[in-house]
């Protein structure tokens, strides 16, 4: 596995793979490598010839109150996973190469981003619309993975690559989880060990939703209210939201039909969590609550 550096250099090795008609399939991840990378690491293996995984964590997506500094950095332990996953290319770009002076130009971001994540943390989907198009410039490409567990996320990216004619192919993987059912994160290890005990509540509270809507349920003001109950169970958790959505628009849902995305973040001391989970139920049309 080589290490590069810059993005001149990334670019070179990608233009000489692309004219020897080589695929190349990319992960962009901040490093911390869990099992969740792993998967979108081990599904790219499979489907391209070349593979790049980037390491950066991108300071532009990150408030000045947010955990930039902190973030965990373990670079030699995410190089072993990439070495024992069979990456060819990992990616490691400093702040100052990503962002040289004289830097100026950002990618405006959708509607879609304005809710949820966007709303709560206001710089953060620019930040995010900013790399991935410059990653995707450098690094160029055939198939980007990303995770589920970011749901607002990969809907962003799939409308940024229409938007701008990127040309790179997008997968979602479905979200790796705990045994508990605490979605993996970077931020986990943050978690002291009773914050970390009531942690699996909030994907409890989305299963709990999902569960509902399953059984035939559509009053989103009744289901929202039973998620609400199951993460108030702990004191010590603070609901920043939790809502039923429309898949594509993210926009709320009044009443539940066929598709939904359930989309949940809270706090827990100084870590903020998000999840999600799809309810999809092809031919299931409006039907009343009981
Ligand atoms: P991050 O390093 O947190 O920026 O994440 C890099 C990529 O890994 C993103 O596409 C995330 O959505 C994805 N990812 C993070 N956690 C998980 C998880 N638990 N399961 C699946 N994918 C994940």
């Amino acid at each position: 596995m080589k290490i590069i550096r810059t993005a001149r250099s990334m670019a070179a090795w990608s233009e000489r793979l692309r004219r020897e008609g080589v695929t190349i399939g990319f992960v962009p991840t901040m490093g911390a490598l869990h099992d969740g990378h792993r998967s979108l690491i081990r599904a790219a293996r499979l489907r391209c010839d070349a593979l790049v995984v980037s390491i950066f964590v991108n300071p532009t997506q990150f408030s000045p109150t947010e955990d930039l500094t902190t973030y965990p950095r373990p670079i030699a332990h995410d190089r072993a996973l990439c070495r024992e996953e069979g990456v060819d290319i990992c990616f490691e770009p400093t702040a100052r190469a990503m962002y040289p002076e004289g830097f100026q130009t950002t990618v405006t971001v959708p509607s879609l981003a304005l809710r949820w994540e966007g709303a709560a943390r206001p710089h953060h989907f620019a930040g995010v619309a900013t790399v991935v198009t410059k990653l995707f410039g450098i690094v160029q490409p055939h198939l980007a993975l990303f995770g589920q567990k970011d749901y607002q996320q990969t809907a962003l990216v799939r409308r940024l690559v229409d938007d701008l004619n990127l040309g790179v192919a997008i997968q979602v993987r479905p979200t790796v989880r705990e045994r508990d059912g605490l979605a993996m994160s970077s931020r986990n290890i943050h978690l002291s060990a009773d914050e970390r005990r009531i942690a699996p509540l909030l994907s409890q509270a989305l299963r709990a939703g999902r569960q509902m809507i399953e059984g035939g349920m559509s009053d989103v003001v009744a289901i929202e209210r039973i998620m609400r109950q199951t993460i108030e169970l702990a004191q010590t958790i603070h609901i920043e939201y939790l809502a039923i959505c429309d898949p594509d628009s993210l926009e709320p849902l009044s009443v539940v039909t066929d598709r939904a995305v359930l989309l949940g973040a809270v706090r827990i001391g100084s870590v903020r969590l998000i999840d999600n989970l799809l309810v999809n139920m092809p031919g299931r049309k409006s039907r009343a609550t009981h």
